[in-house]
């Protein structure tokens, strides 16, 4: 309503308490005051993006009447429906992250789903059984979810916002009709008839766009089915727990993602994410963008990355272009990626490498359109089209006629007294205007006596006469509405444009596809040679092999990084890791996941070498945490986890396990992590990382000749100890628990009552069962080589000793001078020194 958007009733109640805006009232009906609340038109984005964010939907009304025609009420429709999944506006969406439209048709255990990023107009289709939904959920990060309002309820969580619709719109028959109109027709080849609840799903997407968008056309630029089996499978709480894209706090900052900051455009950053999101199995993908990688470190990358910055996120800006929600602004960008499009082809034209060729040449700098937006569009064009100064003056002149009449009033009027002055042979005639009458020209009574008939009186002051002509008449009609007219002339002529922008759609969404894929390379190469990383090598035979492997994200928090490598074969596939807290165990198991998957990605990783088996899954179950919005106990979640590793892992998976059954008793908790550790080592066979407090485990070390016993390293001085961080073979020798606590300040007063308990119970353990108690709390044991599993308790003392001095001396004869620092030696032998003191006072 003129420049403000009303709500009224309801809405205008809801909206007043959402928006934090004045709720006022409107007349009456059956004698009670109409609610009213309104946000101006210019703001409207604004407070579109706060009701879509709180999960609600939104119809725009426009007058789409002529008020200066219209008797009565303007004649209003609604011209679309905003809805969380259906965004194309700038000012709606994330730029670094896609929420697409998501549908699921459950039937027993299968889950169809579709989904759809309207920017992009590509679709996807996946078909898994509803167990794996959760995590699919987790990847796909839907902004909004259509369920059938007959279905089921969801159990997974999710953020969208659900919308139930009606059930017959999940129907195949009208999705593979839509296809087919929208010219996609090779269903077959590309594998939906397997997946045929997830077409059902599509259908339900395809008709809610269809319903949101009413007006704007919507096209559908690809599909794409998904295969399961394309991707390394991520659980949700992998996910979670690996801080892939956020951290455990829900930001990007200190999360795998956040390491790629040398990203030149925001779809690069979209891409890069689902790349990273959902790393590939196919290793002739991965060497592809392992060699492209090379190549772009090889050569420019950083002036590559320089012109890429210039292209901004031409993807969206297509999308808009395409749907007919661009503004001229968006017009603007993309006569700026088109202009810097042939700097980004010579940059990368001589480059040998296949996927960058390939990339390269599906570019097209398109230089007819961008010849045409370099004379049509003003330089610095504004966010609407509704206030005009969008085309660029002497791109057509009947539009710059009406600009200087608008524009130049005074200009009009002088050029017409000058007209009228020589026509009537007057040199004394004024034009000028007044409110009254308007345009008008005057002369002294005793000259106006014998004027043509076109010259009409219209006012008589003292000493003048005022008359009007109809030229005059006409110049003033011609003023007055050429301001109106300039606008509707260049509303003509930017839907022109537009026109001819849409018109070169598929080109702009090719070039749109080519530079997020050669900026998410360049920043793969830019980010590795900033932080080090190296290339891996992918390999079919079943190995993980990390040379010297760091963990990219701790590596920027901390002053001296450890590297620690790991070897897991055929016949090796467990490791089990034990050690202090604080040690560096979960630092370590988290960052073999992290290399396995950035390879998959085809970034390099951060290690000195890297053999990489196929991998099919990561599953992780890290820490313990209650549910409690879930309603689980924290030995709840971490059984529940442990159950869908022990279900769903296959020999190829990788599995992190930090810590299991610490939230019931010891007994039940230790009897619960023995059985899993030996049914992922022996029956499932995959590759696992198993850190543990339990240390009656390591035993199975014993029992086990192909489970790789591993411990992180700790120096004690006097009176405190110090991590090296260091991973290597064997078990600890303590678990060290008091004293990390004392580190973290429990008073000395506990951990004094806390010594004496553990010698009293020691001495009690030894006189009951006359052997070394193997007490999780005073874990000195040998390594297992040399561990002969039964000591006599008279000489424990002594074999004791013998092993701490030889694991002093191992540890001297490893250190190399050269490697570390005066600081960091001068530590080592001030820990080392009381170690020795100690042990031979
Ligand atoms: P744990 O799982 O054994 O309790 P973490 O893996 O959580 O230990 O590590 C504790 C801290 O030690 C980390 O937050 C990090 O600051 C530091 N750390 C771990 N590994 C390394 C390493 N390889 N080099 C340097 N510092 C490390």
């Amino acid at each position: 309503m003129g420049d403000f958007y009303e709500l009224f009733f309801d809405d205008a109640l809801e909206a007043a308490g959402l928006l934090n805006i004045v709720l006022t009232e409107r007349g009456k009906t059956q004698g009670n005051p109409i609610p009213m609340a309104g946000v101006p038109a210019h703001a409207e984005n604004n407070y579109l993006a706060r009701l879509v964010k709180l999960g609600r939907s939104v119809a725009i009304c426009e007058q789409i009447g002529d008020p200066a025609a219209t008797k009565g009420p303007v004649e209003r429709k609604v011209v679309r429906i905003i809805t969380a999944g259906t965004l194309s506006e700038d000012e709606l969406l994330d730029a670094h992250e896609a929420r697409p439209l998501l549908a699921l048709h459950i039937e027993n255990n299968l889950c169809g789903l579709a989904w759809m990023d309207l920017c992009k107009a590509e679709m996807r289709l996946l078909e898994i059984p509803t167990e794996q939904l959760e995590s699919e959920l987790a990847r796909i990060s839907p902004g909004e979810l259509l369920l059938s309002e007959d279905g089921q309820d969801l159990s997974a969580p999710t953020s969208a916002a659900v919308q139930r619709i009606g059930g017959w719109l999940f129907n195949q028959q009208s999705a593979t009709q839509l296809l087919k109109d929208a010219g996609i027709t090779n269903l077959e080849h590309l594998g939906c008839q397997d997946v045929p609840l997830a077409l059902a799903a599509l259908g339900a997407v395809l008709a809610y766009v269809r319903t949101t968008q009413l007006d704007l056309a919507f096209s559908l630029s690809s599909l794409v089915v998904e295969q399961s089996n394309q991707q390394v499978f991520l659980d949700s709480v992998a996910r979670r727990n690996l801080e892939i894209d956020r951290n455990l706090a829900g930001q990007e900052k200190d999360s795998l993602l956040g390491l790629f900051t040398d990203l030149a455009t925001p779809m690069g950053k979209r891409l890069l994410r689902e790349w990273i999101s959902s790393p590939s199995r196919n290793q002739d993908l991965i060497n592809s963008r392992l060699d492209a990688v090379a190549a772009l470190q090889s050569g420019n990358c950083a002036e590559l990355g320089d012109a890429l910055r210039q292209v901004g996120d031409l993807e969206r800006v297509t999308g808009r272009l395409l749907l007919g929600t661009a503004s001229p602004r968006d017009v603007g960008r993309c006569r700026a990626s088109l202009v810097v499009l042939p700097q980004v082809i010579a940059l990368l034209g001589a480059s040998s490498n296949e996927l960058l060729q390939v990339l390269i040449t599906q570019v097209d700098p398109l230089p007819e359109l961008l010849e045409l937006l370099q004379s049509a569009l003003v330089d610095s064009p504004p966010p609407h089209n509704r206030d005009g100064g969008i085309i660029r003056p002497g791109y057509n002149q009947e539009l710059d006629r009406l600009r200087i009449l608008a524009t130049n009033q005074s200009e009009a009027l002088t050029a017409y007294e000058t007209e009228e002055r020589i026509r009537l042979q007057q040199p004394n005639l004024r034009a000028g205007f007044n409110n009254v009458h308007g345009f008008y020209f005057e002369l002294k009574r005793s000259s106006a006596a014998s004027l043509p008939d076109d010259c009409r009186r219209i006012q008589t002051l003292k000493n003048v006469e005022r008359f009007t002509t109809p030229r005059l008449l006409e110049l003033e009609r011609q003023i007055t509405q050429a301001e109106k007219q300039a606008l509707e002339m260049e509303k003509r002529l930017y839907a022109d444009l537009l026109h001819r922008l849409a018109s070169a759609g598929p080109a702009l969404r090719c070039n749109a596809s080519s530079i997020s894929q050669l900026d998410a390379l360049n920043c793969f190469a830019l980010t590795s040679s900033r932080l080090g990383f190296r290339r891996p090598q992918m390999v079919v035979e079943s190995c993980l092999e990390i040379e010297q492997g760091w963990h990219p994200v701790v590596a920027e928090k901390v002053d001296f990084l450890e590297k620690n490598s790991l070897k897991l074969h055929k016949q090796q596939r467990t490791a089990m890791i034990t050690g202090p807290n604080m040690g560096g165990k979960s630092t370590f198991m988290r960052q073999q996941a992290l290399i396995v998957l950035l390879a998959h990605a085809g970034c390099f990783v951060p290690a000195i070498s890297a053999r990489i088996g196929p991998v099919d899954r990561i599953f992780t179950r890290i820490g313990a945490a209650d549910d409690l919005a879930g309603g689980r106990s924290t030995f709840m979640v971490e059984m529940t986890e442990t159950a869908t590793i022990l279900r769903q892992a296959s020999r190829n998976s990788l599995v992190i396990i930090d810590e299991i059954g610490r939230g019931t008793s010891s007994s039940d908790g230790l009897a619960i992590a023995w059985a899993v550790a030996q049914q992922l080592c022996c029956n499932i066979g995959c590759f696992t990382l198993f850190a543990t407090h339990f240390f009656e485990l390591t035993s199975l070390g014993d029992l086990l000749p192909n489970l790789l016993l591993l411990h992180t390293k700790v120096a004690r001085s006097e009176d405190t100890i110090v991590f090296l961080h260091q991973v290597s073979p064997g078990c600890a020798d303590s678990s060290y628990g008091l004293e990390v606590a004392e580190l973290a300040g429990v008073p000395k007063s506990t951990i004094g009552s806390a010594r004496q308990f553990l010698s009293n119970k020691v001495l009690q353990d030894k006189s009951e069962s006359g052997i070394a108690s193997r007490l999780q709390a005073d874990m000195f044991i040998p390594e297992p080589e040399n561990n002969t599993g039964v000591d006599d308790s008279n000489s424990i003392e002594e074999q004791q000793k013998t092993q701490k001095n030889q694991a002093i001396l191992k540890e001297l004869s490893k250190i190399n001078p050269d490697d570390i620092s005066p600081r960091q030696a001068w530590q080592l032998l001030d820990q080392l020194s009381s170690r020795v003191d100690k042990i031979n006072p």
